[in-house]
């Protein structure tokens, strides 16, 4: 069966694109996730991996090594006996490199936000975040929404205006 794209093509032709679109499209269609969690979110991030979910069909392949990563899916606790292994994984991973904080405990400390003295209150208290997924845990639907919210935010990088440096920009903006 021929797709949309094969009929339009039959007789050959020609696209015409921008280098970032054409980039961010390659990017966005296969974000290597980093195998790694640490408490109960990872059940659900492992769920998303799971035919029914089938996070797959994103072009998401699962790798075992930070060095062959570019997403990190922080699904669960950070303790702050955690926090160093997890920069030092940060770290590690290959550029452009994004990172998805996955339900409350991620986010802010969770549960464990008020008393939870061996826990770090954010995940972004140590590296920096692009998506935050709520929930208690999140649904591997939720973690999905989260993946797309990712997708929009590479659609529009620029590599003459890295998301990086517009940030760091707006930020020196309003200390101003
Ligand atoms: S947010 Fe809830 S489900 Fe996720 S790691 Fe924390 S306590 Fe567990």
């Amino acid at each position: 069966m021929k797709g949309l794209l094969d009929q339009q093509f039959e007789q050959g032709g020609v696209i015409i694109t921008k280098v970032d679109d054409l980039l961010n499209w390659s990017r966005l269609s296969s974000l290597f996730p980093m195998t790694f969690g640490l408490a109960c979110c990872a059940i659900e991030f492992m769920s998303t991996g799971t035919t029914v979910y089938d996070m797959d069909r994103f072009g998401m392949v699962p790798r075992a090594s930070p060095r062959q990563a570019d997403v990190m899916i922080v699904s669960g606790t950070v303790t702050f006996k955690m926090a160093d292994r997890i920069k030092q994984l940060y770290e590690q991973m290959s550029e452009p490199r994004y990172v998805i904080s996955m339900g409350s405990c991620s986010n802010c400390g969770g549960p464990y936000w008020q008393h939870g003295y061996h826990v770090v209150k954010g995940v972004d208290r140590i590296i920096p975040v692009d998506v935050y997924v709520p929930g208690c845990p999140p649904r591997p639907e939720a973690l999905i929404g989260g993946i797309l919210k990712l997708h929009e935010k590479i659609r529009n990088e620029s590599r003459m205006k890295p998301i990086a440096l517009q940030q760091l920009l707006k930020k020196e903006k309003s200390d101003v």
